[in-house]
């Protein structure tokens, strides 16, 4: 098991479409383990397998953010099976490094996905929290959709990687996301406190 380097925004796996995995062999086993020392290496709190170069449906969380017991979460051939609200929270990326913008996702998924041993498990993340954003960040990396492409324009996009050094968003890839948006405009615009955005690369 070893630290892998992260594939950097710019990299054509990140925009590639990652394969099922048919069967969790050694080499998938060697796969999560990296992933999980990679991720705990660099303070993140999940990575997809095309961040370290393969391009396969896995992806780790965990939520924990270095506070002990660590709580390593593995996901092999995930599905988002439900999905409903919407939330807006600060979020960066592994593969951005120190670039961060406000992203909208769903408040609630359901995801169903095969642990490391094989056995298929369903997990909720609730309330807009952390890992309910994980949980669709990492599910987005498996589709070649990165958090950037959830913008709310082009110029917004191009401004966040800009000012990183970073270039410019392809063509097309910006979301349009109207079950969102509608969700988003339900909530309250005032909702009577201050929250402080979390900065998290994932
Ligand atoms: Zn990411």
């Amino acid at each position: 098991m070893s630290i892998k380097k992260i594939v950097p925004y710019g990299n054509e796996v990140l925009r590639k479409k990652s394969k099922e995995v048919s069967k969790i062999s050694k080499k998938i086993q060697t796969l999560v383990h990296d992933l999980l020392d990679t991720m705990y290496a660099n303070n993140g709190v999940g990575l997809a397998a095309p961040q370290i170069g393969e391009n396969l449906r896995v992806f780790v969380i965990d939520v924990s953010t270095g506070k002990e017991p660590l709580n390593p979460l593995v996901f092999i051939n995930p599905k988002i099976i439900q999905k409903s609200g919407a939330c807006s929270s600060y979020e960066g990326c592994l593969s951005f490094p120190e670039a961060y913008t406000d992203v909208k996702r769903y408040a609630y998924v359901k995801v169903k996905a095969l642990g490391l041993n094989g056995k298929p498990f369903i997990m909720e993340g609730h309330d807009g929290s952390l890992l309910a954003r994980a949980i669709q960040h990492e599910f987005d990396h498996l589709d070649g959709i990165l958090f950037i492409d959830h913008c709310r324009s082009e110029f917004e996009a191009n401004r966040i990687l800009h000012e990183k050094g970073l270039q410019s968003i392809e063509e097309d890839k910006l979301l349009s996301e109207p079950e969102i948006e509608e969700a988003l405009a339900d909530i309250p615009s005032n909702p009577g406190e201050t929250v402080v955005p979390e900065k998290k690369e994932v």
